[in-house]
């Protein structure tokens, strides 16, 4: 590496061969709660997206990106990947979320790349026609979709169950992924990919999940069909399936408060995941490496063996 590198200071990278049962073994989870949407700038610990140790290798130069929910958590550390990458990205989040989603969008700029801040509640029907109107205008084009906004929240007892949560968890998981993919792929050529974030949970629903667990099953069958559909065209559809992630979906009621303290322990590795194990799925789905991976699911969980 030259002397004058930015990366100078970086001592551990994606690269490195340290053991993956103790990365980031520093980063216990801590109980905590915050309000929907969460912030990650109050995550305690802070989450890894990836700041200062991931390494790109120009393996989306020039592509164009539209991320949903690339403010936090796994969007933010994939954001910045493909900034890194060589790709220009805007990025989707709710209004409450501009403090993070303007960190991102610094982070993506520091790389020489353009960054589009495009905030909106994506269960409008409106909204995904103009966060890819606003992508194209921006950008010149549109070449990578991420659909990976999503909303979870627990609900102990089904008889009890608040159809107000249910229908949020149903447009942000699922109307949405269908209105801005079909609105995209207006804009859409051969090589564009779409990938979409799926769940551990569309394997191993949990009992207190239903909703959100039925959304991420839905999403693993959309990709599949969508991806036959399109294939020929030369636009291939896939999925990445995150295990226990460390991001503000977790303590904004993601899950019971006093579960925090456990999570990830289940997993093969006894730990939960940070945002920046998720990115290189998702550089790898999007860039033409992955030219013959066509309606695929990729799980990156920890050990937690799915079908
Ligand atoms: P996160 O809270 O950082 O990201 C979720 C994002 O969804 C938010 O930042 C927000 O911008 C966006 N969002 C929610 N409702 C929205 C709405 N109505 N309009 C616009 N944007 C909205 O958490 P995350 O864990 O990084 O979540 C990203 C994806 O990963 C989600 O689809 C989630 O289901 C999935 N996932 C997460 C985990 C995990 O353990 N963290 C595990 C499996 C799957
Ligand atoms: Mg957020």
């Amino acid at each position: 590496m030259d002397a004058d590198s930015k990366e100078d200071n970086v001592t551990f990278n994606q690269l490195s061969f340290d053991n993956p049962a103790e990365r980031f073994s520093d980063m216990k989870p801590q109980a905590q709660h915050q309000r929907f949407p969460g912030s990650d700038a109050d995550l305690t610990p802070p989450a890894d997206h990836g700041e200062t140790s991931y390494r790109g290798t120009g393996r989306l130069t020039g592509r164009k990106a539209l991320i949903t929910g690339g403010d936090s958590g796994i969007g933010a550390a994939v954001a910045i990947a493909f900034a890194r990458e060589g790709a220009d990205v805007a990025i989707n989040y709710l209004e409450a979320e501009r403090a993070d989603a303007e960190r991102i969008g610094g982070l993506i700029e520091s790389e020489g790349r353009k960054a589009v801040l495009l905030p909106g509640d994506l269960r409008e029907r409106e909204t995904s026609r103009r966060l890819v109107a606003d992508t194209v205008e921006a950008l010149g084009g549109l070449d990578i979709l991420v659909n990976n906004a999503g909303n979870q929240v627990y609900q102990k007892d089904f008889r009890e169950f608040d159809e107000e949560e249910l229908d949020k968890t149903l447009r942000t998981n699922i109307d949405a992924m269908f209105w801005l993919t079909k609105d995209a792929l207006a804009r859409m050529g051969p090589g564009s990919t779409i990938i979409n974030t799926t769940s551990v949970q569309a394997y191993k629903p949990s009992p207190i999940l239903i909703d959100y667990a039925s959304t991420k099953y839905a999403i693993n069958g959309f990709t599949k069909g969508l991806a036959m559909q399109l294939a020929a065209e030369g636009i291939r559809v896939n999925a990445v399936a995150p295990g226990p992630i460390w991001t503000p979906l977790q303590v904004t009621e993601g899950q019971p408060p006093e579960k925090v303290e456990q999570f990830g322990e289940n997993t093969a590795l006894g730990r939960m995941g940070q945002p920046v194990e998720l990115a290189p799925a998702y550089v790898f789905l999007a860039s033409p490496e992955s030219s013959y991976v066509v309606g695929e699911t990729i799980n990156v969980n920890g050990g937690l063996p799915t079908p």
